[in-house]
């Protein structure tokens, strides 16, 4: 299981950075890239167009990121990490596998 050593969020620059065990370099996550891979169920059916509701709400779940400024992310117990974007969205669950997978790409 992936575990990140250190977990920085950064919002001026508007970056996360995760740092591993068993990386020499840390990964680095802009909050666009990670906006738009939310993993919840209702960006996912936005990415794969299949929501027959999408037309009332036209991919206003994926847009441009931008977290609240105030406890922008939490940690979800030991596995994952959930964020807080300024439009209210937080439903994505960022596994750490997941973001290890993320930031190999
Ligand atoms: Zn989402």
């Amino acid at each position: 299981m992936n575990t990140p050593t250190d977990i920085q969020v950064d919002l001026k620059q508007r970056q996360v950075r995760l740092t591993w065990a068993d990386k020499p370099s840390p990964s680095v996550y802009t909050f666009t890239q990670l906006r738009k891979a939310c993993p919840c169920a209702e960006c996912d059916a936005v990415r794969n167009n299949d929501d027959p509701l999408r037309i009332l709400k036209p991919d206003q779940a994926i847009t441009e990121g931008i977290l609240r400024p105030y406890q922008p992310v939490e940690l979800v117990g030991n596995y994952a990490l959930q964020f807080f974007w300024a439009d209210g969205h937080q439903t994505g669950i960022y596994t750490f596998d997941f973001l290890r997978q993320l930031g190999n790409g």
